[in-house]
């Protein structure tokens, strides 16, 4: 029976000043009854079944209540491109076999699937121009609070952008990297530079494709242009021109976010964390940071520091301030500062229920607008920090780099005064929190390699480490939580293949206790072998979604110390979970780099035979990778071992 409520009447009985209702229809007020469905994680069903005692509405009830999904839209067949539709199609049946402009299922699905590439991408880049303009101002000395923190790789990148470095000083050398990185953002240069990284086989492929990409935001203007009505209608040459799209992502603006991010904060060393919503601290001010750009983070880590601020909080009984981190800027903090990390996508929601946190702070990206709907149950204040990403029930607080730091203690000034809002009856920190090794940029990582790839290398050749693979990427409700990414790193570790982790897969292995060197425990035996050596984890944080760049750049690495294509690797990557516009530029980047890569879940493409053909096998005979879509885990590891059974084999190396 349908029962139609609006839950959060018929249970909140606690309403907050300002608390309005969620007018949210349940088809059954009972779905709450299934949280241990949803999550495999204790934090998140502990904190489900806060949730439905408290009327608060999740991803998993409103995912629930888009059921059935759109097929048309599901299998990419439908169009909203231009006024003459909107347009559904069903090429084998009975319906439409084309939109109103004679657009066919290809032409229709390539369309969509390169229009999320472009936002992917666009999404990475803006993020990396942010960079860019507080490297510009910290050289024009306009950005109090900023500073270069990794000086030798500021001179090594402007190096590799052609800068002669001589007789410039730090500051000189900020604003001339800043220009020159501009100038990949447009068309000036002609070849974004980073492509430069990529094996020599892997460009000249590239330039007899006509992908190599010219500019960051010249790619992604060409994809928005192509896609209109009446421009490109080859499904084949779309989607040649998504992947040049991607690697503007993935050798720009996600490359260039991360070199800009190291230069800027810090470049990585490994070092122990913690992670789960045990992190929070029943006794401090807790405050969250969630979106992606440490620009915003980072200078609130600043100012939870200050003497003042913690002085302020122990005058409101608090006994001092406790930062943690969500989804990538969680990830860009606990890489640099080992701070703690609170959750990832689908725990951004959670975090509010416990009762315990006083705000949260945003930059962009993967914030759920519904935080502010949650907020308004509990006393924890929001903050939005980006005149591009505002969100209904925030507070928003501008940042730039200029007023950085005075905004930053701004909001931790207000978050310490909401202490003294918090109803100690409604907390609940359910977990207590788990160790996590961070920190493995490629500079640590070739570090405790003793300096230089050889040892890797040596491993694969051994067969002690037979391959290597980046599981990346988000939670998608559509998917157990946590269980696609840990059901997959647990099986491919025990296979002896070495496991780099992104974004909130890092958090899903972390909260298994799969990123500490005990962990090694659960590899095969030469993995095993090697993480003892190094006293290293066999699952490595590597960073957030822009640092997929460092795996690309371990990749292009290996690839030149053993003078092949990066298609001849045992490497492979994976999104099990993933739900990300963004994470679909990065699979086509990973794809085109020569990466065979498997998804969790079915971009919208299943409608188009021709372009669901040509991304599972025909892209194989273009970029020596192409794409399979596996959402059980040991069916993916299976497989993924295959793949990397087989590139082993091609090197003449033992399986
Ligand atoms: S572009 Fe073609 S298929 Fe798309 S909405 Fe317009 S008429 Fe329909
Ligand atoms: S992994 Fe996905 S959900 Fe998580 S922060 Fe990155 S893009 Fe967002």
């Amino acid at each position: 029976m349908n029962i139609s409520v609006v839950i959060h009447e018929l249970v909140c009985d606690n309403h907050q000043p300002g608390c309005s209702l969620l007018d949210v229809r349940h088809e059954e007020a009972a779905i709450m009854d299934q949280y241990q469905e949803f999550s495999i994680a204790a934090d998140a069903q502990s904190m489900l079944k806060k949730a439905h005692d408290d009327g608060v509405v999740t991803a998993w009830d409103r995912a629930r209540m888009q059921q059935p999904q759109c097929q048309f839209c599901k299998s990419g067949l439908s169009c909203r491109v231009c006024a003459m539709g909107p347009c559904r199609i069903d090429p084998h049946g009975k319906g439409a076999h084309y939109g109103v402009c004679g657009a066919d299922a290809d032409i229709i699905a390539a369309r969509n699937l390169s229009r999320m590439v472009a936002a992917g991408s666009a999404s990475h880049s803006d993020h990396a121009r942010d960079l860019v303009e507080v490297l510009y101002s910290v050289g024009k000395g306009k950005a109090p609070g900023y500073e270069i923190k990794d000086l030798e790789k500021l001179k090594r990148v402007a190096t590799e952008y052609g800068i002669a470095i001589n007789g410039l000083s730090d500051k000189e050398l900020a604003v001339k990297l800043a220009e020159s990185m501009m100038e990949d953002f447009g068309m000036k240069k002609g070849r974004v530079t980073f492509v430069g990284r990529a094996p020599k086989q892997r460009i000249e492929l590239w330039e007899k494709l006509n992908v190599v990409p010219r500019g960051i935001d010249r790619e992604t203007t060409e994809t928005m242009h192509r896609t209109h009505m009446g421009v490109d209608n080859d499904y084949v040459s779309l989607l040649l021109h998504a992947v040049r799209n991607s690697l503007s992502d993935g050798y720009g603006g996600s490359m260039i976010g991360t070199e800009l991010s190291d230069i800027l904060f810090g470049t990585p060393k490994p070092g122990l964390s913690t992670v789960n919503l045990g992190v929070l601290k029943e006794d401090h001010v807790n405050i969250l940071v969630h979106g992606h750009n440490p620009v915003v983070s980072e200078m609130i880590g600043l100012a939870v520091e200050d003497g003042e601020m913690i002085k302020l909080a122990q005058s409101k009984g608090a006994k001092g301030i406790n930062l943690a981190g969500l989804c990538c800027t969680g990830s860009e903090l606990m890489m640099r500062k080992k701070i703690p990390m609170a959750g990832n996508h689908l725990m951004t929601e959670l975090t509010i229920v416990t009762g315990a946190v006083e705000s949260i702070i945003v930059d962009y990206q993967c914030v759920m607008p519904a935080l502010g709907q949650v907020a308004q149950c509990y006393h924890t204040k929001l903050y939005s920090t980006s005149n591009k990403a505002k969100f209904p029930f925030m507070e928003h607080v501008e940042f730039n780099p200029e007023n950085a730091k005075e905004q930053a203690f701004k909001m931790v000034h207000a978050s310490i005064e909401n202490y003294v809002r918090r109803n100690k009856d409604r907390v609940s920190i359910p977990v207590s929190p788990v160790k996590s090794m961070t920190g493995f940029s490629v500079e640590s990582i070739v570090g405790a390699l003793g300096g230089s790839l050889a040892p890797l290398i040596d491993a694969i050749k051994a067969g002690k480490i037979k391959g290597a693979v980046g599981v990346v990427g988000c939670n998608n409700p559509k998917i157990r939580q946590d269980y696609g990414h840990v059901g997959l790193i647990k099986r491919l570790i025990a296979n002896d293949i070495l496991v780099l982790t992104t974004g909130c897969a890092n958090v899903a292995a972390g909260k298994a206790g799969l990123q500490v060197p005990e962990a090694k425990n659960l590899a095969g035996p030469g993995l095993k072998e090697i993480c003892g050596l190094l006293n290293i984890p066999p699952s490595l944080h590597v960073g957030s979604c822009v640092d997929n760049s460092r795996i690309v750049v371990i990749a292009c690495a290996l690839a030149n110390a053993l003078g092949v294509d990066i298609d001849k690797l045992p490497l492979a990557g994976a999104a099990p979970e993933w739900y990300s516009e963004k994470a679909v530029a990065i699979a086509f980047y990973v794809m085109a780099s020569g990466i065979y890569t498997v998804l969790g879940v079915m971009p919208p493409v299943g409608g188009s035979t021709n372009v669901t053909k040509l991304a599972t096998s025909g892209l194989k005979d273009v970029f020596g990778a192409s794409f399979a879509v596996e959402a059980n885990p040991d069916r993916a590891a299976d497989l993924i071992i295959a793949h990397i059974t087989e590139k082993r084999k091609g090197l003449g190396l033992s399986a």
